[in-house]
């Protein structure tokens, strides 16, 4: 900002920074986040599997953008990769933080840190859609020819009205970010990775309510198509 007094112009430092910080960098050094991936898949691939390594980089990653590390200040502070059937599993060693019980080697992604960050409230999207999982195959097996086409055999079961995003929206309204976190604070990754709404809690009782009013459909995977094409 310019500011005037008595008519004389001053070039703020607040304009410098913001010039400065117009193209901001992807996270570090890194101005994208291919380039990071990049590089940090270098440090990796020169380490034998099974062989712990140490990666101040890693560590920072792991520290400031996973999803549970990030927020419990956990900073993993060797790695290591085991040989699995999809190339490698990636593991960090959790023994330097004080944890209760004491964890270890514990499976760590690298890639999802990298990935356009979820909030908390995408977290609880996810766990109702497992949440609903079971009433859908209940349903599909009452219903196991596409109720639309009404001749294929149906393989999906769709949110036909309101529609799973919406409902979810209804959910929202009537949730405090409190909520939220209060939702989430049970939950820990290092006994179960997936979060799943938890019994008894506000938004899971929201949630089971409003879904008990949706009217689902049976579908073929053709007219399960044409419903996606109409968003
Ligand atoms: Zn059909």
């Amino acid at each position: 900002m310019f500011r005037s007094i008595k008519g004389i112009y001053y070039f703020t430092p607040s304009n410098i920074l913001m010039k400065r910080s117009r193209k901001q960098n992807f996270w570090k050094h890194f101005q994208t986040q291919k380039a990071a991936i990049l590089e940090i898949r270098e440090i990796i691939d020169v380490h034998p599997f099974n062989m712990p390594f140490e990666s101040e980089l890693i560590s920072d990653l792991i520290f400031e953008r996973h999803y549970f590390c990030s927020k419990h200040k956990l900073r993993p502070s060797r790695f290591r990769k085991i040989k699995s059937y999809s190339c490698y599993s990636f593991e960090g060693d959790f023994s330097n933080n004080t944890l209760d019980p004491p964890i270890e080697w514990h499976a760590v992604s690298w890639t999802k840190c990298l990935k356009k960050e979820q909030t908390d409230w995408d977290r609880m999207i996810r766990a109702m859609r497992d949440r609903c999982e079971p009433v859908k195959t209940a349903y599909k097996l009452a219903h196991p020819t596409c109720e639309a086409c009404k001749a294929a055999p149906a393989v999906e079961v769709h949110h036909a009205a309101p529609s799973f995003i919406d409902l979810t929206k209804s959910i929202r309204v009537d949730v405090e970010d409190l909520d939220i976190e209060s939702c989430l604070s049970d939950w820990n990754w290092f006994h179960k990775k997936d979060f799943a709404l938890p019994e008894g809690h506000k938004i899971t009782k929201l949630f089971d309510a409003a879904h008990e009013d949706c009217r689902l459909e049976s579908l073929c995977k053709k007219c399960h198509n044409k419903t996606k094409k109409k968003k």
